[in-house]
């Protein structure tokens, strides 16, 4: 735990991040809509949740997870939206910040591989508090665990805990995959409440 001057001073040096992050167009050229970073921090956060990159509504906006992908996520961690957007003890940040657009099938665009190496180590830097991190989708998983099927990074849940924990990205497509593997509901949403709860209970 920080002392009241270096608080003071992380969360001075976030805020100037977060502005910097905000001005960013590393990669604008390839954005179809421009950059839009929808991002949200505190040097105070205790969890961080790290999914994939905004999609049109969350561009729109501009608030994260604001989809039916956010209302499941929010289901499956046991948050209401109060709980889950608050910044003090919830921090978001996504492998990519900005909306990457589609693919030629329809399906959403990977999140631009400029951005996690640009930003997301400083970041975490500045967040001494964090504690667990929900690692949101293949993308998340595959940057922190290396290539290879999602569903076997999940299924780890009890050796990550209470540190990380890996979870499927919470699209309407996910709804057949839960089906299939009945332990995610079962075991591992239980285990995953208890601990996120607890740690923002703190
Ligand atoms: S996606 Fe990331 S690197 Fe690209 S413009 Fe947005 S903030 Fe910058």
């Amino acid at each position: 735990m920080e002392s009241s001057p270096e608080r003071s001073a992380t969360a001075a040096r976030l805020a100037a991040l977060t502005a910097e992050i905000g001005a960013c167009r590393a990669c604008a050229v390839h954005l179809p809509l421009g950059p839009r970073p929808v991002v949200r921090v505190s040097a105070s956060a205790r969890v961080l949740i790290t999914g994939q990159a905004p999609g049109t509504r969350v561009h729109e906006t501009g608030i994260p997870w604001n989809d039916a992908s956010g209302e499941r996520l929010r289901g499956w961690l046991g948050l209401t939206s109060e709980q889950f957007y608050d910044t003090a003890r919830v921090a978001i940040v996504p492998m990519g910040f900005c909306y990457p657009g589609r693919l030629a099938n329809g399906g959403d665009a990977p999140p631009r591989r400029e951005c996690a190496p640009l930003w997301r180590t400083r970041l975490l830097a500045l967040m001494p508090e964090l504690r667990l991190t929900l690692l949101v989708g293949s993308y998340a998983i595959a940057h922190t665990f290396g290539p290879g099927p999602m569903s076997v990074q999940v299924a780890r849940f009890r050796a990550l805990l209470p540190d990380r924990c890996a979870l499927p990205h919470p699209s309407w497509r996910t709804i057949a995959w839960e089906r299939r593997n009945p332990w995610f509901t079962a075991d591992l949403l239980p285990a995953l409440r208890a601990v996120l709860h607890a740690e923002l209970a703190r």
